[in-house]
């Protein structure tokens, strides 16, 4: 049987739950424990799929093609392992089942009820990668703040397992705030004790208090919030505010959390975690010997959460080039009259996913502006589609030249919606989402970046390059240098006339990790480090 770990959050939202039960997993991981973590939403939508990013950010997606929460995105960079459907619960997900089920009969009955019903399913959920892997500890975060009317039944369900299980196999970790008062120079318990008094009302005592502050908490404070909240001292944990979400760990392990952990899971300690790679990275991270700036091109960027994995990705592939990524956001509609005013100066471009019309003539603008001034280019998704647009209009001249997404008159689909697409109605999970393979050409520059001309990577999307257009586009050299092995779908398209101008279906960023960067980022990185060293070349002559 596995060991649970449950992660609840107080007093405000955006504590960094996530990175917390990263790093605690990291830890562990690192003393030879197998762990994994989950995310439960209290939404009622039934994945984020569905959801703008603007409203909680990025959504990520998994191998086997599921729609999840950003914080997912942590836990595989963090632990470098694949995460699953199953890892991510919401509560409109935890309502359909419970729905069908009465729909079919199933409850023989009897009136469904939150408590039951709701709550015996959240449990379920709760224990399913139980059956999936050997795992050794499974850490549950629970989204929301306590006190929340719709985390209710997650309490409640927790209440209920923690109940079920035997002493030693469940523990509860509470993050909280410990806000610090300029005017009284201060750093203040009570919406700490508050917190815990409301899990409490739910009948759940945390074991563990994590505490997010500004400054360090002193002996006395931890005193405090120790006798005030039923913890022994030993249990407050401090959190402090990180240079970067990697230091986390070490700094969670200079507190002890990762021993106290076991000794309450009653597990041994076996080995000191082995975080001799991560600190080499953490070093390098802090050490860049160059540094180059990138533009991210986009319709989202008032929320950068929403390129979460994007900027994570230019994190690791900067720190394996010894460089510092400087990524500035900016906005696709800006760029509609003269882009040079906002892309001039940048060693790269890269354009990221999206979907909608807004901004589109800005981010065409952006496409030629890097493919005629020899700027290493990166299009992901929609930025790749974009690539292909912007190529038809101003280099093959076919007129309106557009993807049906926001033309669906345009006389030259070269970007259309997959045929598989065409009669759906439900937006929910059905776009070409998760893992594909895609062979490489040998001949091409990304065959050399991933060093193999098979890979596997994620998608999310409905449209697709219309291979229709492909011997047009290839006759001026923009080729489509990886493609689907079954659906023959364009998966890369590379131009050949360009020291770096790439475009890629899929998502890249997925798949990056900490002690993992992916080579396509690299490669972009190392092309822009190329530019700039050329550029300053030619400024000193
Ligand atoms: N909107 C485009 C499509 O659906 C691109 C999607 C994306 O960038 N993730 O194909």
């Amino acid at each position: 049987m596995a060991k649970y770990i449950f992660v609840t959050g107080g007093v405000t939202s955006s504590l960094g739950k996530g990175i917390i039960a990263a790093s605690l997993g990291k830890l562990l991981l690192a003393r030879g424990y197998k762990v994994t973590i989950q995310k439960f939403d209290p939404y009622i939508n039934v994945d984020p799929g569905t959801l703008n990013p603007y409203e909680h950010g990025e959504c990520y997606v998994t191998d086997d093609g599921a729609e999840t929460d950003l914080d997912l995105g942590h836990y595989e960079r963090f632990l470098n392992v694949s995460t699953s459907q199953a890892n991510n619960v919401t509560t409109g997900r935890i309502y359909q089942t419970v729905i069908s089920k009465e729909r079919r009969g199933d409850y023989l009955g009897k009136t469904v009820q939150v408590v039951p019903h709701i709550t015996n399913e959240i449990k379920r959920r709760f224990r399913l990668l139980e059956h999936e892997g050997d795992y050794d500890i499974i850490i549950t975060e629970l989204g929301g703040t306590v006190g929340d009317i719709e985390s209710l039944p997650y309490l409640e369900a927790l209440r209920q397992i923690k109940r079920d299980l035997n002493r030693g196999d469940l523990i509860t970790i509470h993050l909280t705030l410990i806000p610090y008062l300029k005017t009284s120079q201060e750093l203040k318990t009570k919406p700490t004790q508050h917190s815990v008094k409301d899990l409490l009302q739910s009948g759940i005592q945390p074991d563990i208090l994590a505490c997010r502050t500004e400054m360090t908490i002193s002996e006395e404070i931890k005193e405090k919030l120790a006798l005030f909240c039923n913890v022994r001292k030993q249990d407050v944990i401090e959190a402090i505010d990180a240079e970067t979400i990697y230091d986390v760990p070490l700094l969670l392990q200079k507190e002890n959390l990762d021993e106290i952990v076991l000794e309450k899971l009653l597990l041994p300690k076996k080995k000191n975690p082995d975080l001799k790679n991560w600190k080499e990275f953490l070093t390098k991270f802090k050490n860049p010997k160059h540094n180059v700036r990138i533009a991210l091109v986009g319709k989202y960027i008032e929320l950068m959460d929403s390129y979460k994995s994007i900027l994570e990705s230019f994190i690791h592939a900067g720190t394996y080039n010894e460089c510092k990524v400087n990524v500035t956001p900016v906005k696709a509609e800006n760029l509609i009259t003269e882009p040079e005013n906002f892309l001039s100066g940048f060693d790269g471009i890269l354009i990221a996913p999206g979907f909608g019309e807004r901004g589109l003539e800005g981010k065409i603008n952006a496409a030629k502006y890097a493919r005629e001034n020899n700027i290493p280019f990166f299009g992901i998704c929609l930025g790749m589609q974009i690539a292909v647009i912007e190529f038809a209009q101003n280099v093959l001249k076919f007129a309106g030249a557009n993807s049906t997404e926001f033309d669906t008159k345009t006389p030259n689909p070269v970007i259309d919606l997959m045929q598989e697409q065409v009669n759906l109605i439900n937006k929910g999970g059905t776009m070409r989402l998760g893992l594909y393979k895609c062979i490489i050409k040998p001949d091409s520059m990304l065959a050399d970046i991933y060093g193999k001309t098979e890979i596997e990577e994620r998608h999310r999307h409905r449209y697709e390059f219309n291979n229709k257009y492909l011997p047009s586009f290839e006759e001026k050299g923009f080729m489509a240098v990886g493609k689907n092995p079954v659906s023959n779908l364009v998966e890369i398209m590379e131009y050949n006339d360009h020291p770096f101008y790439i475009g890629v279906q899929y998502h890249p960023e997925y798949k990056s990790r900490v002690e993992k960067p992916h080579p396509l980022f690299m490669a972009f990185i190392k092309a822009a480090m190329n530019h700039k060293e050329k550029n300053t070349v030619r400024i000193n002559q």
